[in-house]
């Protein structure tokens, strides 16, 4: 019988993960079924244990439920833990088992796709929501000298601060106490959903740094614009290359065996960025 995945959030008619999802199988011969489900906003843990019933082996979570995702798991991995949020969950023996694969993602694309070390340099990070709480972690694990995260409601970048303080060096800045340049800045803010930037000066990145942009599918964002603009000879990339390899480290813990992810991050990422 095909073993049965899927991905599930609200909305969901845009993900591309059940595209991706069947490339990886076709390239790993592994006979599975990835739909993407519509999540109700006000039952999402009954349409997860709804899918569960049904005989599926397990999700990916995206917005707005991978805090109740972690919620309702019985079991979770630090990396979970530490974000407090999951967005992969896989269903064996009756028991739900939490993931969070979006830090490493992202960690796998800058380091290995991009080539570009972050041992040593000196991170930004934009934003304090479910994103930013899933990549903070794993960017410290690659021993920057230091991480900032800055957000438009102070008190919440703070928050995060106080949690994976003792994860590395770790502070929080408002916008315009932030002092140049950072080798990367990661804009984990929905603000290019709605093409708004946050107030950046010019000189915060290093020229030859990287401007990465967690949004995908949008085209050059105001953010990577604005690095275009301000510092021509950065690098920028938009999150496409976190999305695949997010993809690929769940397939890779429910199938036990991890695709290859080059060609199908060729199709996806939007070129001239
Ligand atoms: P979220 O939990 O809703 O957090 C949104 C963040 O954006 C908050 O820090 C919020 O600040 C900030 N923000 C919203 N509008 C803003 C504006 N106009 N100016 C400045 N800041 C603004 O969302 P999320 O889950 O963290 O997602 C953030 C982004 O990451 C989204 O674009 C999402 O698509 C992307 N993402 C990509 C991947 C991938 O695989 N590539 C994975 C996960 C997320 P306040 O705290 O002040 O409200």
């Amino acid at each position: 019988m095909t073993d049965r995945y899927a991905v599930i959030g609200h909305p969901i008619a845009h993900s591309k993960s059940p595209w991706i999802h069947a490339r990886f199988a076709q390239e790993t011969g592994q006979d599975i079924a990835y739909e993407a489900l519509l999540g109700r906003l006000d039952a999402f843990e009954e349409d997860v244990r709804q899918f569960q019933a049904q005989g599926g082996l397990g999700l990916n979570v995206t917005l707005p439920f991978k805090e109740q995702a972690f919620a309702m798991a019985h079991e979770r991995s630090p990396r979970a833990e530490v974000a407090r949020a999951a967005n992969a969950l896989r269903f064996h023996q009756g028991r739900i088992w939490a993931e969070n694969f979006d830090g490493v993602g992202l960690v796998h694309d800058v380091q290995h796709n991009l080539g570009f070390a972050l041992e040593g340099k000196r991170i930004l990070v934009l934003g304090a929501g479910g994103a930013s709480r899933g990549i903070v972690a794993p960017l410290l694990q690659c021993r920057p000298c230091e991480l900032v995260v800055a957000n438009r409601t102070p008190a919440r970048a703070d928050e995060l601060v106080r949690d994976m303080a003792h994860l590395g060096p770790l502070a929080a800045c408002t916008w315009q106490a932030l002092r140049g340049p950072f080798d990367a800045i990661f804009n984990a803010t929905s603000a290019s959903l709605g093409a708004a930037l946050p107030p950046l000066a010019p000189g915060l990145l290093q020229a030859h740094g990287l401007a990465y942009d967690l949004m995908y599918g949008k085209g050059r964002t105001a953010f990577l614009q604005w690095a275009a603009d301000t510092t021509p000879e950065a690098r920028r990339a938009d999150g496409a290359g976190m999305l695949v390899e997010q993809a690929a480290e769940s397939f890779a813990w429910w199938r036990g065996i991890r695709p290859p992810t080059a060609a199908v991050l060729q199709a996806l990422r939007t070129p001239g960025l």
